[in-house]
C-alpha cells in the first residue's frame, strides 16, 4: 500500500511539476527510447562502447561504485563519448536494509568515483539495486531515480536472440529499457536491437535527454519508469559555433549555442567535463590555438558532441608609411606584435622583404612598399608610397603612372597642393571652381577690388576659396559663365571645357597658339567634341598641351582629373615662354 501510494505520488509530481523548458525548436518529434545498462562496468563494456560509437547511440550506465573503481578508464570513455553516468550504489546492497548513513555512503562514495570522469559538481541519477526503495531511501538519495518500463530479463536468459526479441517486442515510445553490460549476450542483444529499432524509426537517447526533450523536469527523490510523449520534442542539443576575430593582434573568441544551453570550453584538450571553463562572453587568446567547446543542458548525459576549431594566425593591419622632406623613411606599426617589412625597388612588399628595424634614408625617386606580418599573423596587404625625384612624399602617386613627373613638378613648383596628409588624389575629378583656382594661382596675378565688385555670378558662395579666382577669370575674359548670373563653381569640369579655359587663358596672356585646324580628327572620338570646343582642342593638340589617351581617344565630356590639370599646368609653364606674343581674337564668345 505504501509502495502504491509513493508510485502514485511520483506520478502526480511528474505531471504537476512538469516544467516546460523554453522552446528552441519544439516539434512533435519522433519515437524516443532510452537504453540503460546496470551493474557494470565490466569486461564486455568496451565492446558495447565500440558498437554504440559505430551507431552514434548514447545510453545511460547505472554503475556500481566498486566496479567504477576497477575500470576508471572505461568510465572516462563513456563520459567523453556522451553517455550518461548514473549511480547504482557502491556494492549493490539493498538500500532499504541500510541505515541512513549507510544509504548516504553508498550514494556518495559512487558519486565521488564518477566525479573523476565527469568532474566535481556533476549530478547523477540513481537506480537502487533490485529496484528496492522506500520514501526514506528516496529522500536520502536526493536525486531523480530511474527505473524501467521494459525488462527483457537478460540476467535470467543468457541468450542474445531471446533478449533482443524481447527488447524489440516491448519497446515503445518513451521506454526506459533495462539491460546489464556485464553479460556478453546482453551486449550482442543490445546492438542487434538498436539496429532493428532504428529501422523502425526509434531514436536512442540518454534518460536525461529524453525527459528534457519532452519538456519534463526531473525532480529529486522521484522515481521515473518511462517518459510518455508530451507532444513536444525540443530535439538534440546543437553543437556550439566557435568564431574568432582579430583584435589588437590577438584573437577574440566567441562561442554561441542554442537558447538555454550552457557552453563549456577548453584551450588544452577536448576532454571537457563539469569542471571545464564555463563560457560567459568573448575572451582573448593568442594564436596559434585550438578551442574545444560543448553545449549542454546537463554535461552528464544531455549535451552536444564536442567541437573544436583551430586558429593558426590572425590578420593584421598594414603599417603606415612616413617620409620626411629629408627622405627619412619610418614605418608605423598598426597592429601590436607584428613585424614590418619593406621594399625600395618598386615591388610589392611581402614577408620575404627587408625587415624594418628603424628609420631608413631614401634617395629621391624611390618607390616604397611595406606590409606587416610575423609568425602569428597573416601577411597584411602591401601599402605603397613614393619619395619622388623632386623630394616629395606621396601615398597615392606612383612612379609608374603617366602623370607622375607632371604631378611631382606641379607640386614642386607650388601649382598644386596635396589634399590632406601626403595624398594628392590624382584621379579625383575637378570642379570648375577648382580648375579656375589652379589657373589663378599659376598666373601669380591678384584680383582687384573692382573686379570682385564687378563679378555678376549669383551662385558663388561668399568666402569660398574660388571666389577671387572666378572673379579674376571673368574680369579678364577667360570665362563667361553659363549665363550672366550663373557660373556653376561646383560642377565638374569636362575635358573639352578645360581646353577652352586654358586656351582663353593663353589668349589673355597674349600668347599665340598654333592653328591646328583639322588636328581634332586624329582622335577616334573627334565627332563627340562640341563644335565650340573643336578650335581649342585643335590648338592645344597642335602645341602639345593635349595628347589624348593611349587608345587614341579624347573623351571630351569625361570629367577632368587632378592629374590632367597638373600635366597641363606643367606643359603650359614650359610652353609659355616659347609661344609667340601675338594676341588673337576669342574663337567663340558663347558657352562657358
Ligand atoms: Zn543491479
Amino acid at each position: 500500500m505504501k509502495r502504491i501510494f509513493s508510485v502514485l505520488l511520483a506520478f502526480v509530481m511528474v505531471l504537476g511539476l512538469a516544467a516546460v523548458i523554453p522552446p528552441a525548436q519544439a516539434t512533435t518529434g519522433g519515437k524516443l527510447v532510452a537504453l540503460t545498462f546496470d551493474d557494470g562496468p565490466g569486461p564486455c563494456t568496451s565492446r558495447l562502447l565500440d558498437g554504440l560509437k559505430k551507431r552514434g547511440v548514447h545510453v545511460t550506465f547505472f554503475m556500481v561504485g566498486s566496479s567504477v573503481a576497477r575500470y576508471p578508464e572505461l568510465v572516462e570513455r563513456m563520459y567523453q563519448e556522451g553517455h550518461q553516468l548514473a549511480n547504482h550504489s557502491y556494492d549493490h546492497s539493498d538500500l532499504t536494509d541500510l541505515s541512513d548513513s549507510g544509504v548516504r555512503n553508498q550514494i556518495s562514495k559512487t558519486n565521488a568515483l564518477l566525479d573523476k570522469a565527469a568532474g566535481a559538481g556533476s549530478t547523477y541519477m540513481v537506480r537502487a539495486p533490485y529496484g528496492n526503495t522506500n520514501s526514506r531511501v528516496r529522500g536520502l538519495i536526493g536525486a531523480p531515480l530511474a527505473y524501467w518500463s521494459v525488462d527483457p530479463r537478460d540476467w535470467q536468459d543468457r541468450d542474445a536472440t531471446t533478449v533482443k526479441n524481447r527488447v524489440v517486442r516491448d519497446a515503445h515510445d518513451g521506454a526506459i529499457i533495462l539491460l546489464h553490460d556485464i553479460h556478453s549476450t546482453s551486449v550482442d542483444a543490445a546492438l542487434d536491437a538498436i539496429d532493428i529499432l532504428m529501422d523502425e524509426g526509434y531514436e536512442f537517447v540518454t534518460v536525461r535527454e529524453m525527459f528534457r526533450r519532452r519538456g519534463v523536469e526531473l525532480e529529486n527523490g522521484v522515481s521515473y519508469t518511462r517518459c510518455k510523449p508530451t507532444g513536444t520534442d525540443y530535439g538534440p542539443v546543437q553543437e556550439p559555433v566557435i568564431t574568432a576575430e582579430s583584435m589588437d593582434g590577438k584573437l577574440s573568441i566567441r562561442i554561441t549555442a542554442q537558447e538555454g544551453a550552457s557552453i563549456y570550453y577548453s584551450l588544452e584538450d577536448g576532454n571537457l567535463n563539469q569542471e571545464s571553463k564555463r563560457y560567459t562572453g568573448p575572451f582573448t587568446v593568442e594564436a596559434p590555438c585550438t578551442v574545444w567547446a560543448v553545449a549542454a543542458y546537463n554535461m552528464n548525459g544531455d549535451r552536444s558532441d564536442t567541437v573544436s576549431k583551430g586558429f593558426t594566425k590572425v590578420s593584421c593591419e598594414p603599417p603606415t608609411i612616413h617620409v620626411t622632406e629629408e627622405g627619412m623613411l619610418t614605418l608605423v606599426r598598426n597592429t601590436p606584435g607584428t613585424d614590418l617589412f619593406y621594399t625600395l625597388d618598386g615591388t610589392a612588399a611581402t614577408e620575404n622583404a627587408t625587415l624594418y628595424t628603424g628609420a631608413v634614408t631614401l634617395k629621391p625617386g624611390t618607390a616604397i612598399s611595406a606590409c606587416a606580418g610575423g609568425s602569428n599573423f597573416y601577411t597584411s596587404a602591401p601599402v605603397y608610397g613614393t619619395y619622388s625625384h623632386l623630394g616629395h612624399f606621396y601615398r597615392d602617386v606612383y612612379m609608374d603612372r603617366w602623370y607622375y613627373p607632371y604631378v611631382d613638378e606641379a607640386v614642386d613648383k607650388g601649382y598644386m597642393l596635396g589634399v590632406g596628409l601626403r595624398e594628392f588624389a590624382p584621379e579625383a575629378t575637378l570642379t570648375r571652381g577648382q580648375l579656375i583656382t589652379l589657373l589663378y594661382r599659376y598666373s601669380g596675378e591678384e584680383v582687384t577690388q573692382e573686379e570682385l565688385e564687378g563679378c555678376p555670378f549669383q551662385d558663388l558662395e561668399a568666402e569660398r576659396y574660388y571666389v577671387d579666382a572666378v572673379c579674376w577669370a571673368y574680369a579678364r575674359g577667360i570665362v563667361l559663365g553659363y549665363n550672366e548670373t550663373t557660373f556653376g563653381p561646383n560642377n565638374s569640369v569636362k575635358r573639352q571645357e578645360m581646353c577652352k579655359i586654358f586656351g582663353e587663358y593663353l589668349r589673355v596672356q597674349g600668347k599665340l597658339l598654333p592653328d591646328g585646324t583639322g588636328m581634332a580628327d586624329q582622335y577616334k572620338d573627334a565627332e563627340k567634341i562640341a563644335l565650340w570646343a573643336v578650335p581649342y582642342v585643335e590648338r592645344m593638340t597642335a602645341c602639345g598641351l593635349i595628347l589624348g589617351d593611349k587608345e587614341g581617344t579624347f573623351r571630351p565630356t569625361a570629367g577632368a582629373i587632378r592629374a590632367q590639370a597638373a600635366t597641363l599646368l606643367v606643359r603650359l609653364s614650359e610652353l609659355e615662354d616659347t609661344l609667340p606674343d601675338v594676341p588673337q581674337e576669342p574663337v567663340d564668345p558663347e558657352g562657358m
